[in-house]
């Protein structure tokens, strides 16, 4: 059964904010735009798992996607975890394409671009998620869990010249379950796991928290941001609040609702503490007292009286649907 869903990662939902709310011609919009397209293709390999998952017993196994949990003041974050009866198995997924070639050091090199692209050893970053995750149940009490880790290529483009020197561990989505049967032979004399671990990992599973402003993060300046509110017909950022709808000046649009996309868009730049000074600015509405209207109207919760108070916008529950979702 599936213990944690699947969500698009934080980081994902920043970028492809970035990408809509930066001009095209601002310097650092490419390599935004590459990242998120990177990312992007990374998260869809996640989700191609899914059908081969489905497989799976579903009362044999318990599985954790994208948990993401705190080991000595770090992070770490583990594409998927399954928690068979005798142990626990992490699985690095990569969606990478083009021709490839193991080196000797286990990296992989992507040959078919204008210039070579070196990716790092998948083995590596797994067996370091195990040490991690290893750790951290130990540190609870957890000692005997037996952990094991696969990497997992998902994409059908990924062509590797000398796929001879493989690591046994590095498989192709299409012998997933073939190599899942070969484990859990594997670890069949194995002490059986106690099931409260997945109860234990998800109870303390990080939810991204929104403090961070990624201006700073992706280092851009706030001037460079496209504020406005987007015509969810035609995606111009020049919708006006006459009344009590939203009217797009280009396509005549209505909407009573598009502010909403706006203010999540101001949480994944800015981050979560705003005021209704900042909301005003950045739907481009005329009052402030409007803009205090908005924010009541979202039930984000507001700290202080004066003209300094501040609100939370993450205890919204109409915006939390959206970003913790
Ligand atoms: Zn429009």
């Amino acid at each position: 059964m599936i213990v944690l869903q699947r969500q698009i990662p934080h980081p994902n939902r920043v970028l492809e904010t970035l990408t809509r709310r930066l001009p095209e011609n601002h310097p650092d919009y490419k390599r935004i735009h590459d990242d998120y397209q990177r990312r992007t293709s990374g998260y869809r390999g996640e989700q191609s798992m899914d059908y081969y998952l489905r497989f799976l017993q579903p009362q044999d196994c318990s599985i954790l996607h994208g948990l993401t949990l705190r080991y000595n003041g770090n992070k770490f974050q583990i594409d998927t975890l399954i928690l068979f009866p005798k142990f626990a198995l992490i699985i690095e997924i990569k969606n990478w394409t083009g021709k490839l070639q193991v080196t000797e050091t286990g990296d992989f090199l992507r040959t078919d671009l204008p210039s070579e692209k070196l990716l790092q050893d998948p083995i590596q970053q797994a067996k370091h998620q195990q040490w991690q995750l290893q750790a951290w149940l130990k540190q609870r009490g957890h000692a005997l869990t037996a952990v094991d880790h696969l990497v997992v290529l998902t994409h059908q483009n990924a062509i590797i010249s000398n796929a001879s020197v493989l690591h046994p561990k590095i498989i192709r989505h299409t012998h997933f379950i073939d190599t899942i049967h070969q484990l859990i032979a594997a670890h069949a004399n194995n002490q059986p796991q106690p099931n409260t671990i997945a109860t234990h990992l998800k109870n303390e599973h990080l939810t991204p928290t929104y403090n961070t402003n990624n201006l700073h993060t992706y280092d851009i300046q706030p001037p460079d941001i496209i504020t406005g509110v987007h015509c969810p017909a035609c995606s111009t950022t020049a919708m006006r609040k006459p009344n009590k709808h939203w009217i797009c000046p280009h396509c005549r649009q209505h909407s009573r609702t598009a502010h909403i996309q706006a203010i999540q868009d101001y949480t994944l730049i800015h981050g979560r503490i705003t005021t209704s000074r900042q909301i005003k600015d950045f739907l481009r509405i005329k009052h402030t007292q409007h803009a205090r209207r908005i924010m009541r109207s979202l039930g984000a919760h507001k700290q202080g009286t004066t003209k300094g108070a501040t609100y939370d916008l993450l205890t919204s529950p109409i915006l939390q649907q959206y970003l913790l979702h």
